[in-house]
């Protein structure tokens, strides 16, 4: 059984309004043992119809006071991991190498949600790249930043552009893509991963998008076994409370299938493994 859940966001973050509180509580409903949040740092973060270019710019002495707070609430009932989920582009990787030197931190996610400047979110990315040219390009894009920045845990939701996939109007479009079309992409960032001994994250907020999969789907998933690569942490990307914990059950059903045997769970940025 899933028992953390090492990816989750409060109202520290930008696009969150849960009170850590609120998170924990969910957590413990759903039979969690740890969990670990993660919110939101995305320096030079690009303007968007929904916020000012500061919107995910996190208070982090703030947040981390927050959290250990919340990790001495709940000492004895919730393991309380302090993580941050971070945004790589290029202008921003200074800066994170000196967060990370400033701060501590249990858990690093690294992720990709900005693509050429823009955010994929939005229709305007998908107006220069629409569908799957777009895909290729969010593929090529994350290759570049691990390759530049490697001082993260876990990558998170490897295939999030997937999720919004939209044609040249920013209409939604067919969100399930065949990993062979982009194997010659998502490949390096596999064997990247494997070589530099970080984790792959399973991201099962694609279920609660209606993909029927998590990020990275299955077809991907499988790959990463078939290359030697076992390391995994899970991850419900919940921005509030009803989605902690989404679907670990049949996230757990899909990885025992497909031969995943551990999931890691971090504290002081150190893994370690976790029997289903
Ligand atoms: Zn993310
Ligand atoms: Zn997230």
């Amino acid at each position: 059984m899933i028992l953390a859940d090492c990816h989750m966001h409060s109202l520290f973050s930008g696009d969150s309004e849960a009170p850590l509180a609120e998170q924990a509580e969910a957590a413990l409903a759903k039979g969690l043992e740890t969990i670990c949040i993660t919110d939101h740092e995305d320096l030079f973060y690009p303007e968007i119809p929904d916020g000012p270019s500061d919107i995910f710019d996190l208070d982090i002495p703030a947040y981390q006071a927050a959290v250990r707070a919340l990790r001495d609430q709940y000492a004895g009932k919730l393991n309380v991991r302090t993580g941050i989920e971070l945004g790589l582009a290029p202008q921003a990787l200074p800066s994170y190498r000196d967060i990370l030197e400033k701060f501590h931190f249990d858990f690093v996610l690294g992720s990709i949600h900005v693509v050429d400047g823009y955010d994929i979110y939005y229709p305007d990315y998908w107006r220069e790249h629409p569908g799957e040219q777009g895909l290729r390009r969010y593929f090529e894009c994350m290759l570049e930043q691990i390759r530049a920045f490697d001082n993260f845990d876990s990558l998170s939701h490897l295939d999030y552009a997937a999720r919004v996939l939209m044609d040249q109007d920013g209409n939604p479009v067919d969100r399930h893509y065949r990993f062979s079309d982009f194997s010659d992409v998502i490949d390096p960032v596999l064997r990247w991963v494997i070589d530099h001994d970080k984790a792959l994250e399973v991201n099962t907020a694609g279920y609660k998008y209606g993909l029927g999969v998590p990020n990275p789907q299955p077809e991907v998933l499988s790959r990463y076994r078939e290359l030697g690569g076992e390391k995994i942490t899970i991850g419900s990307d919940g921005h509030r409370p009803e989605h902690i914990a989404y679907d670990f059950k049949r996230c757990e059903d899909l990885l025992t299938t497909l031969g995943f045997r551990y999931y890691w769970i971090y504290q002081d940025r150190t893994g370690t493994p976790v029997a289903f």
